[in-house]
């Protein structure tokens, strides 16, 4: 992500915020135009700092403080660009669900950051009624109900996610017990939207068998498959190529775990970018665990640059994670054939962009 700032005061912002730490302006993001802006209130609505004439209003979901983007005054839409898609909210009287909710939504807010920065195709279901992308957060039924928990997942363009899955402690329990090394609520919208994408530029695309060649064929039996994985486990040799154990499942699941990391490493670059981030470690006399982002991944560079600018970055955050006590950011090893994968993902998603810095 890139770096927002004050324009009131100069202020570093996170993307978060809602106001200003320093000067005390109202912040809103704004999707149009990628900007954080400083507020002044007009009646009932704001205008960007200096720019009074254009009016714009929050997402109503502000009200709930469950967002910070802005729509244009005069829009018959009461959501933003990134609520819009919502289908199914928690009862917001119910102050547990509410605040998960507001976890899952900060996730959410960043998953369509890059959705919009890589020009993705976002149709809701009032574009298209059928498979526009929607989102159910639904809590699990009450103890004693026949209906059992809610399962996170995708199904033409709707995507359910467990608000459980806000819960820190129950997440880290799901994740101990699926052997996982990673589980975040941004994770899970970044693969589950994998499987959307796999629909619309694949699928849709008719680019079936360039994505069999990597994933493999994705007509074998989806449940049976699933249903293999949690019996046997992955393959010993898994990590030669596949980026997780769960990525071994079956090709849908592979293609939306390479998506997921996909987002994952272009996003985490972008921010080093903005940082201006440059490793150098003292022992390295090959130079290969040196490196700069001297580019912006969601506008240049091949999978080899992503790749080559990310590795030195991962590598050092994950030391510094450690000295911290924490785990490591990037638990994961790109080998040769999933950087193959995420060349095609690369491909899908930035066809036309322009190559080098
Ligand atoms: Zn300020
Ligand atoms: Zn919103
Ligand atoms: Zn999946």
């Amino acid at each position: 992500m890139k770096l927002f700032n004050c324009q009131a005061c100069g202020q570093m912002l996170y993307f978060e915020n809602r106001v200003c730490e320093r000067c005390g302006h109202r912040l809103g993001y704004l999707p149009d135009d990628d900007r954080m802006h400083a507020l002044e209130a007009e009646g009932e609505a704001w205008h960007a700092l200096g720019a009074p004439q254009r009016l714009y209003r929050f997402c109503a979901n502000a009200e709930q403080d469950a967002c910070n983007w802005l729509v244009p005054a005069g829009s018959e839409e009461p959501l933003c660009a990134a609520c819009r898609h919502n289908h199914t909210i928690p009862d917001v009287s119910d102050a547990q669900a509410l605040a998960q909710w507001r976890k899952i939504e900060l996730a959410k807010h960043r998953l369509f950051y890059t959705l919009i920065k890589l020009g993705l195709p976002l149709a809701n279901r009032s574009d298209d009624p059928d498979s526009g992308l929607a989102f159910d957060f639904l809590g699990d039924p009450a103890p004693g109900a026949s209906e059992g928990p809610v399962m996170t997942g995708h199904a033409n363009g709707l995507i359910t996610l467990a608000l459980s899955e806000a819960d820190d402690g129950e997440r880290e329990t799901r994740r101990t017990r699926l052997h996982e090394p990673y589980r975040t609520l941004l994770g899970h919208f970044r693969h589950e939207i994998g499987h959307y994408y796999w629909d619309r530029l694949v699928r849709d695309e008719d680019r079936l068998e360039a994505a069999r060649a990597l994933f493999g064929d994705e007509r074998q039996d989806y449940a049976a498959a699933l249903q293999r994985h949690y019996d046997q486990g992955p393959p010993p040799d898994w990590q030669q190529s596949y980026i997780s154990a769960y990525a071994t499942s079956h090709p849908w699941e592979d293609f939306a775990e390479t998506w997921a990391h996909y987002l994952h490493i272009v996003d985490t670059l972008e921010t080093a970018h903005a940082f201006g981030m440059h490793v150098r470690p003292a022992v390295d006399p090959t130079g290969d665990l040196s490196g700069r982002v001297d580019f912006n991944p969601y506008r240049h560079g091949t999978i080899a640059d992503i790749v080559d600018a990310w590795l030195p970055i991962a590598f050092a955050v994950n030391n510094i994670n450690r000295s911290m006590g924490q785990t490591d950011v990037y638990p994961f090893i790109l080998t040769e054939p999933v950087i193959a994968k995420l060349g095609f993902i690369h491909s899908l998603v930035g066809a036309d962009r322009a190559t080098g810095t």
